[in-house]
């Protein structure tokens, strides 16, 4: 099945993984997929197939040593990032520090930061502009509760977290919607507890956030937006989530913190685009 906008496949491994298992992740990975090398690199070398890790701020530079001798590229990001460049924010870290580890890619808004760390739409808001503008490129998550979906408010729900960053047409962000700023539908009920959202509520959300983009800011923007699905994605089930039109990539958890599932992940999106 063709995928217009390529797959993105994502690995969230949030507060895991000391140095060491970092090390031993990726050598594993290497030879899980050492197989697999012919068939993987030219989706790699024409970016119709990617791949992202985001690991805790303590293991980004061993990450990104590690990443960087594998035979395919694996991009690596943090998990949050201030919006100030630097100042008085005990236990942030900024862009320019991610810059200077060489890594351009960020989460902005993930759930666990909304619910346990005080993240709202509008530091979402300053989150993304900042990266955006100092070319880091970001993953907004976006997602509801299983109480807003009960009550028949995702739709709302959706359309506010996305307008919040997103703002009226013209805003500084949405110059940015060529790519640049990749957008995650993780509903909050299915992240972390075996309840993956079924294909066609994936779907139906994932059409309804290009939608909003495509009214909001044109056809462009809608077409060149990648947006990841992501809670309790597995090898397993992430064939019937890239069966679905709308869905260009996965955001993982869990099963990115094995390089058998993360290769697993890797080999399923390679079918999904044959
Ligand atoms: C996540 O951390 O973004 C996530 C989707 O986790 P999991 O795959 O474990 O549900």
């Amino acid at each position: 099945m063709k995928k217009p906008r390529g797959v993105l496949i994502a690995g969230n491994w949030k507060m895991n993984l000391l140095k060491r298992e970092t090390e031993s992740f990726f050598s594993e990975l290497s030879s899980k997929l050492s197989n697999q090398l012919p068939a993987l690199k030219p989706e790699f070398a024409s970016q119709t197939l990617q791949a992202a890790l985001f690991p805790a701020t303590f293991s980004l530079e061993i990450a990104k040593t590690c990443a960087a001798k594998l035979p395919l590229p694996i991009s690596i990001g943090a998990q949050n990032v201030h919006w100030a460049k630097s100042g008085a924010f005990t236990g942030e870290i900024s862009g320019p520090m991610l810059l200077e580890l060489g890594l351009k890619l960020s989460l902005v808004g993930h759930s666990e930061r909304r619910q346990y760390f005080g993240e709202t739409d509008e530091t979402a808001l300053k989150r993304t502009q900042s990266l955006l503008e100092q070319e880091i490129r970001v993953i907004l998550c976006v997602g509801e509760t299983r109480a807003e979906r009960e009550g028949g408010k995702t739709k709302a729900v959706l359309t506010q977290q996305l307008n919040a960053v997103l703002g009226v047409s013209g805003s500084a962000v949405s110059a940015y919607l060529d790519g640049r700023l990749i957008i995650a539908y993780e509903p909050v009920w299915a992240i972390g507890t075996g309840l993956t959202a079924s294909p066609e509520q994936a779907e139906e959300a994932h059409q309804l956030i290009r939608k909003l983009i495509w009214d909001g800011f044109g056809m462009q923007a809608a077409g060149k937006t990648m947006l990841l699905y992501g809670g309790s994605v597995t090898p397993e089930n992430i064939d019937s989530l890239l069966a679905c039109p709308n869905v260009d990539g996965a955001l993982v958890g869990g099963a990115s913190l094995k390089p058998e599932g993360f290769a697993a992940l890797l080999l399923a999106s390679h079918r999904a685009i044959h």
